[in-house]
């Protein structure tokens, strides 16, 4: 069996107090394992980034309990599940959220400095790490030189940094024409294969279905079909 880096168990989540409460997420439970692409796919409004919240240890459950690295998150003392943040998960957005005043290398540094390493030693790293996306041509340039693609690559770089296990990728390609998702999407699938580790990913385009090892459909907070592929090993 395939270690588990991320569980939900019967997860139930609830926005609001006692005159408007919405319910985001009913009764989900999901099992994340090493070396996959797990796609959740749903419509808008269907709380895929509030599962994704979840699994990342950054919102508490209403009821139900979310493991990370086989242990409750309910039970990680505050400052080790600070830790567990920083070092082994990394996040993608829709939008980038590059920070425009620092070079791509930079943007890359800052976030293993945040994460402890020296300066001269993120720097090496943020140079390996762009050499093996393909990309160190980039490494001078302002993000605002980029374009959309080139942006998410760096947006990967920055998330994988760290050796993060657990990948975890909000709508990743809505900012991006077809083939840019498709090379993005194809380049996370790979990551995951390759390094053994795993990526969620959370969209609504019907695209990204080819490149996801499992594909979990959410409708209205609930799981409504869970879909193993086994015909895209790479
Ligand atoms: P998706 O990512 O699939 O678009 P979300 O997880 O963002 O869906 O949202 C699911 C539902 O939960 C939506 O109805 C949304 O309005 C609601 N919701 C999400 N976050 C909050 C919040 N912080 N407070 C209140 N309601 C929220
Ligand atoms: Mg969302």
């Amino acid at each position: 069996m395939m270690e588990t880096i991320a569980e939900l168990a019967d997860v139930t989540k609830t926005f609001g107090t006692n005159g408007g409460r919405a319910c985001a997420v009913k009764n989900v439970s999901l099992q994340i394992t090493r070396g996959e692409l797990i796609l959740l796919l749903g419509p808008s409004g269907s709380g895929k980034t509030t599962i994704l919240t979840l699994l990342a240890g950054l919102l508490e459950p209403t009821s139900g309990h979310c493991m990370l690295f086989e242990e409750d998150i309910a039970k990680y003392p505050p400052e080790k599940l600070r830790e567990v943040r920083a070092n082994r998960i990394g996040f993608i957005f829709q939008n980038f959220l590059l920070i425009d005043a620092l070079s791509v290398r930079d943007n890359i540094a800052l976030a293993l400095q945040f994460a402890g390493r020296s300066r001269k030693n993120a720097l090496d790293q943020a140079q390996k790490l762009l050499h093996s996306l393909n990309i160190l041509s980039l490494s001078d340039k302002l993000p605002n030189k980029l374009s959309q693609g080139e942006k998410q690559r760096v947006a990967i770089a920055r998330a994988i940094a760290n050796n993060a296990d657990l990948i975890i990728a909000d709508e990743p390609t809505a900012s991006l024409e077809s083939k840019q998702g498709s090379e993005i999407i194809q380049l996370l699938h790979r990551f995951a294969k390759e390094q053994k580790k795993c990526v969620v990913v959370a969209s609504h385009d019907l695209r990204l279905v080819e490149f996801a090892d499992r594909v979990i459909r959410i409708e209205d907070g609930m799981i409504v079909e869970k879909r193993v592929r086994r015909d895209n090993d790479v």
